[in-house]
């Protein structure tokens, strides 16, 4: 396909400012974007990062036809920029576009799109420790219709944001987590599976009573209040005594995290000790009571591995994990896989890709 550029006048382009940059707070100068309408993907396009315009009756602006995705670029000792297993957000791309009925966009479209924004945007990839470009690609239902149907035409864009460590202070304050039995993010059968906007704007009350609670996040359980699914941002897991992380299996009501899923290849590989398994509540929370459970926290690209220091029942109860503090383990597995998505370790085959120069337009 034809790729079309308008590009931001030289003199009015802006740069990265020195510093950390806080997560997700900049812009760089462009973003993608294509449009899907009567049945096909047209105009692919990078423009000027500037506001949408949008019929009032826009099928997203009503019924939350909207899905997303995150990754992260990392500028290497060659100077060159590397993004992270983003093969692995255009196949969830689809898998979220499937479950609330966008079409699908072909790897490749993303794929050339996100590469060319990527080497055009290539300087604004901070170098500041823990810094990353953050990719932000999404899609959502812009026909306008009053009636709840799937939209014939929508628009598939990528904005990228320059952003220091996701936890102001980085690694360095365990989180506590609600473990909540009145709010659930997702339901078999439901839409817990995709990155869809509902389920986010679903998660904002269970947030907010959370922190008047004076924890920093949810545990979401399933509908039953019998397993244990995940975080609603982070997928969650925990270290045994031996080193081993256990994360909650993957089924329909939790969104299978890209982290995740790298953790359990790295065990295939043998480079870490990870498994998956349906994790009862109650078996949890007597494990940590025990201290057989050694270390938890949550996995997301965002902030890798977020570590847990307690959980706090409804019942007012508070469960310290191990001392408190930030585990071995976990300290550990962030520093492996930062690593390696720096170029300072090496990663498995296929985890990075290198942006490449694109002629200029
Ligand atoms: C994005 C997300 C995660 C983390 O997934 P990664 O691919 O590791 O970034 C976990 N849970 C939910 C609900 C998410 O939206």
């Amino acid at each position: 396909m034809q790729f079309r550029y308008q590009l931001v006048d030289k003199s009015r382009q802006k740069t990265l400012p020195p510093g950390v940059p806080s997560f997700g707070a900049l812009r760089t100068n462009h973003m993608f974007v294509v449009n899907y309408e009567k049945g096909a993907w047209d105009d692919p396009r990078i423009v000027p990062y500037e506001p949408f315009a949008s019929m009032p009756g826009a099928v997203c602006l009503h019924y939350g036809q909207t899905i997303f995705e995150g990754a992260k670029g990392f500028r290497h000792a060659d100077g060159e920029l590397y993004l992270f297993r983003v093969d692995k957000n255009f196949a969830r791309m689809n898998h979220s576009a499937n479950i609330i009925c966008l079409p699908e966009i072909p790897v490749e479209l993303q794929r050339e799109g996100l590469l060319r924004l990527a080497d055009l945007e290539r300087d604004w990839c901070p170098t500041e420790p823990e810094s990353s470009l953050y990719i932000r690609p999404f899609m959502f239902g812009c026909s306008d219709t009053i009636g709840v149907k799937p939209s014939d035409s929508c628009v598939f864009c990528i904005i990228l944001s320059p952003s220091g460590p996701y936890y102001r202070g980085g690694f360095s304050e365990p989180l506590r987590l609600l473990v909540s039995t009145q709010f659930h993010r997702a339901v078999s059968g439901g839409t817990g599976s995709s990155k869809c906007g509902g389920n986010y704007a679903a998660s904002l009350r269970a947030a907010a009573y959370a922190e008047s609670k004076g924890a920093s996040q949810v545990l979401y359980l399933d509908a039953g209040n019998r397993y244990i699914e995940e975080v609603g941002t982070m997928n969650h897991y925990h270290v045994l005594k031996d080193g081993t992380f256990v994360i909650p299996e993957f089924n329909d009501s939790i969104l299978r995290s890209i982290t995740s899923e790298s953790v359990l290849e790295l065990a295939t590989m043998g480079r870490i000790k990870a498994r998956s398994e349906r994790i009862e509540v109650k078996d949890f929370i007597a494990k940590l009571k025990a201290g057989e459970i050694i270390e938890a926290g949550g996995f997301g690209t965002a902030a890798v591995v977020s570590p847990v220091g307690s959980y706090l029942l409804e019942s007012g109860e508070v469960i310290t994990v191990g001392n408190g503090q930030i585990g071995e383990h976990s300290r550990a597995l962030y520093k492996m896989y930062t690593d390696m998505q720096n170029g300072w370790a090496p990663a498995p085959e296929g985890w990075l890709t290198k942006v490449p120069q694109y002629q200029p337009a």
